[in-house]
């Protein structure tokens, strides 16, 4: 049985109603796909991995951060296993990369073997305490002055897009509906019980709904009348360089941490870059994702305390990304006034690498709040692998060549990403709808050019292959139309005379 993507019809019912197609709301998804359910997860944007799971460092933490007992130190060790046995199998870029937590003297030594301890306390395997020649002989471009570091092999990178895009489509491959560009405006709730969702395409009847809706997920509880949190938006903001900054880090390089957040880390990332960032603000607009000069000034000062050669010439953009803060852990769990309604919010750092795990005990709560649940032996656990071109050797790619034409005609230039590449991620399951889709999918405009040069033709692609006129086809939110019609362009002309 295979479910559907995309803004289609909506049903009139289902056994759960998933609020958010973020990671976190695909990754409990596609764990309630293993069911004989009827599972429909609602999404306003044009496509998954639109809010805070598109712009954050994609790193799956070890684990040592979060204090002993808490949501986020257990779903962050058990999340970071569940990555190691699930990637490959569900196309999501992952590189064992390991992490540093960098000391610069005897006193932030002190809070490494802090760190240590914590860890060990949540079950993180092999940290180990090094001292500066092992730092640099790992890191040769690290700052002279340094004291030592955590060392945690566990720690890794991955693509954050390709997890949240790999979840969903084995969700919807198992029978699950992503029905986007469909926002939740109201619960019913009678007798203290869910009863149904409002949209803005129609309700859906469900006696069970899951809050996975990020910086909203405050104002979707409201919607139930549960008032028991609030979201807090805090900006990190971050610089991207090009790969052609080659092995300037090895691995994921943290400063030691202050009280508010991880600091200003320098790291590789799954697809040959480098980044620096984030920051952490308050804000008060959980859309403001603007970068700012001094907030990218702040985070070139807290990079180069690491990394004092940062070469500022290969930045090819800069981008922010909003936590959803509710708090110190996250907010899991039963909603105290409603029957039925699951919260999965407040999900801040480590949530990208919590998502699996945070998928397996909202499926564990349901259950225990009365959902059947009766596993289903068609349940495929993998997606069916995706030719990347670019990592292949000469051969391999020219027998991808001769057995489709399209993969003979590079498209992105800088990446070097083919039509066929392009036309199967429009085509696959969870296919993109978006140019910016595209990108999250196969990097066709996320190298030095930033779309500049194939930005014209992937948007050529997709009216093409969704069979829609190019003035149809949007950059990534809903109304972000790249042409106008000439009939749209003369109305705005008056519009505006
Ligand atoms: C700067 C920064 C760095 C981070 N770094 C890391 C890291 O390295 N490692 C890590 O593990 N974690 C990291 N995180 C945290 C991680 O990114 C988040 O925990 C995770 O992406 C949250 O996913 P989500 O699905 O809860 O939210 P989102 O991705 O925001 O998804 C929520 C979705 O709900 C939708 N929605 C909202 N309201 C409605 C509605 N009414 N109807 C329908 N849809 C709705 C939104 O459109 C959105 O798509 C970082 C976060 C930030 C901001």
């Amino acid at each position: 049985m295979t479910g559907s993507f995309g803004a289609g019809p909506l049903s009139e019912s289902a056994d759960v109603v998933i609020i958010g197609g973020g990671v976190v709301g695909c990754a409990i998804a596609r764990e309630l796909s293993r069911f004989d359910l009827s599972v429909v997860l609602i999404e306003s944007s044009p496509d998954v991995a639109t809010g805070t799971s598109k712009a954050n460092s994609g790193i799956l933490h070890a684990g040592f951060d979060a204090e002993p007992g808490t949501w986020k130190a257990r779903l962050n060790v058990r999340g970071a296993q569940l990555y190691a046995e699930l990637a490959e199998g569900l196309g999501i870029p992952r590189k064992a990369t390991g992490s540093l937590v960098v000391a610069k003297d005897a006193a932030q030594m002190e809070t490494v073997a802090d760190l240590r301890r914590r860890g060990v306390d949540n079950g993180v395997p092999g940290l180990e305490i090094w001292n500066r020649d092992q730092v640099v002989a790992h890191e040769p471009n690290i700052s002279a002055d340094i004291a030592g570091a955590l060392w945690a092999p566990t720690g890794a990178i991955v693509c954050p897009f390709l997890a949240t895009v790999g979840f969903a489509e084995n969700a919807i491959r198992n029978g699950a509906r992503i029905v986007t560009e469909c926002a939740v405006t109201a619960i019913d709730v009678v007798d203290k019980q869910i009863v149904a969702v409002q949209t803005t395409r129609g309700r859906i009847a469900t006696r069970f709904v899951v809050n996975a809706a990020g910086l909203h997920s405050g104002e979707v509880a409201r919607f139930a009348g549960d008032d028991s949190f609030t979201i807090k938006p805090r900006r990190g903001e971050y610089i991207l360089f090009d790969r052609s900054v080659g092995q300037l880090v090895n691995t994921v390089l943290f400063p030691t941490p202050d009280k508010v957040s991880k600091g200003i880390l320098v790291s590789p990332t799954v697809h040959g870059n480098v980044f620096i960032g984030p920051d952490a603000v308050d804000i008060e607009d959980p859309e403001d994702k603007e970068t700012t000069a001094g907030g990218l000034a702040g985070i070139i000062a807290g990079a180069r305390r690491i990394v004092p050669t940062l070469p500022l010439a290969t930045a090819i953009t800069e981008f922010a990304g909003l936590r959803a803060a509710a708090g110190k852990d996250f907010v899991i769990g039963p909603s105290p006034v409603a029957r039925g309604f699951i919260h999965a919010a407040g999900i801040q750092s480590p949530g990208l690498t919590s998502a699996p795990a945070i998928g397996e005990v909202i499926v564990e709560m349901l259950g225990e709040s009365g959902l059947k649940l009766s596993a289903k032996p068609s349940f495929v656990p993998v997606n069916p692998p995706k030719p990347r071109f670019h990592e292949l050797d000469r051969e391999a790619q020219a027998r991808l060549v001769a057995s489709d034409p399209l993969f003979g005609r590079v498209i992105c230039r800088c990446e070097t990403i083919t039509e066929a590449e392009i036309v199967a991620a429009i085509q696959s399951p969870c296919g993109a709808r978006t140019v910016d889709g595209v990108k999250r999918r196969v990097r066709a405009g996320a190298g030095r050019c930033q779309g500049g040069f194939c930005g014209p033709r992937v948007t050529a692609i997709l009216a093409r292959e969704l069979g829609i006129p190019i003035t149809a086809v949007r950059k990534d939110s809903a109304n972000s139309w790249l042409f106008l019609s000439r009939a749209d362009f003369a109305a705005e002309e008056t519009a505006h005379a």
